[in-house]
């Protein structure tokens, strides 16, 4: 079995891996990963707050 990252015989320690820095390195990847995909949410979120301040911001509305 080869290391997913480097292609280097995998470490039996650090299976699938070769080593702790590719394990960190694909924990990086795939938390990029996560944070890409959450990132949409935050933004609504905020867009939702700009529109809600815009209405405070005009009691006659
Ligand atoms: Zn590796």
């Amino acid at each position: 079995m080869k290391c997913p990252l480097c292609q280097t015989p995998t470490d039996r320690n650090w299976r699938p891996f070769c080593s702790a820095s590719c394990a960190d390195l694909d924990l990086v990847k795939w938390l990029r990963g996560s944070y890409a995909i959450a990132s949409h949410e935050p933004e609504d979120i905020e867009q939702a707050q700009q529109q809600l301040c815009e209405r405070l911001d005009k009691p006659n509305l």
